[in-house]
């Protein structure tokens, strides 16, 4: 019967659509001291010892580490320069 499957799919796309909303949902409402399983840049397994070490972490140690170097230069290198040559 063509017409049983045509109303098969809509629902089943219907079921669809509702599972990506809750799962947008709960994406949306993770509590910040979730852990992420996987990097969120690089997808990268997070180990779960580093998982239990850091709450909320989201980043692998080799993207940590980037993001601190960037920050670091950023922030820190760029306030303490221009602090210099306000001193001088
Ligand atoms: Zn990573």
């Amino acid at each position: 019967m063509a017409g049983g499957w045509a109303s098969d799919d809509a629902v089943q796309e219907q079921i669809d659509s509702s599972i990506e909303d809750a799962v947008a949902r709960a994406r949306s409402q993770l509590p910040k001291g979730e852990s992420l399983r996987h990097c969120e840049e690089c997808d990268a397994v997070i180990p779960e010892a580093r998982r239990q070490a850091i709450h909320g972490v989201r980043l692998c140690v080799n993207c940590q580490a980037e993001h601190d170097r960037e920050n670091a230069a950023f922030t820190g290198y760029n306030r303490r320069g221009s602090k210099d040559s306000q001193l001088r």
